[in-house]
């Protein structure tokens, strides 16, 4: 059971670091042009950018099926980034974004930093120069902010 915790944090964990180099690095990089659909007004239900969280979700899929027999790390690691996946898809899309309209933003408090780094980094709609790449590893400068 320890073994299922620990994979299951290294999975999440795991997500939001590559996630970060990822966001950072390649699709405000080479794969510009796909994100950039996340950056700018939605067209419809779905941006491009979506197949980012649907590569992710195949991965944790395939983890899953590979591990489900022996119940072993696959499993867990597998468990691990589908649990990132849904925080990611309830806090991202429904909390800051308001893709469905389930619940109102935060105002105040803790979660207000959180929501406060993702918009800085939808401050500036561009391929560079822009901040706060992760979305639960964020600077502790916008939990300050946040106080006023
Ligand atoms: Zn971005
Ligand atoms: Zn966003």
């Amino acid at each position: 059971m320890i073994e299922a915790i620990l994979f299951i944090i290294i999975g999440f964990v795991a997500m939001e670091v590559s996630g970060w180099a990822i966001h950072k690095y390649l699709m405000h990089g080479v794969f510009w042009q796909i994100h950039k659909t996340h950056h700018h007004p939605r067209k419809g239900a779905f941006e491009k950018n979506d197949a980012f969280s649907a590569i992710f979700g195949g991965i944790a899929i395939i983890l899953m099926v590979m591990g489900y027999a022996a119940l072993d790390y696959r499993f867990w690691l597998g468990m691990g980034i589908s649990i990132y996946g849904m925080s990611y898809f309830f806090f991202h899309d429904v909390i800051i974004h308001r893709r469905v309209k389930w619940l109102k933003r935060p105002d105040g408090g803790f979660w207000r930093g959180f929501v406060r780094a993702h918009q800085a980094h939808h401050a500036n709609n561009q391929k560079k120069g822009t901040e706060a790449y992760g979305l639960f590893f964020v600077p502790f400068k916008y939990f300050k902010e946040g106080k006023k």
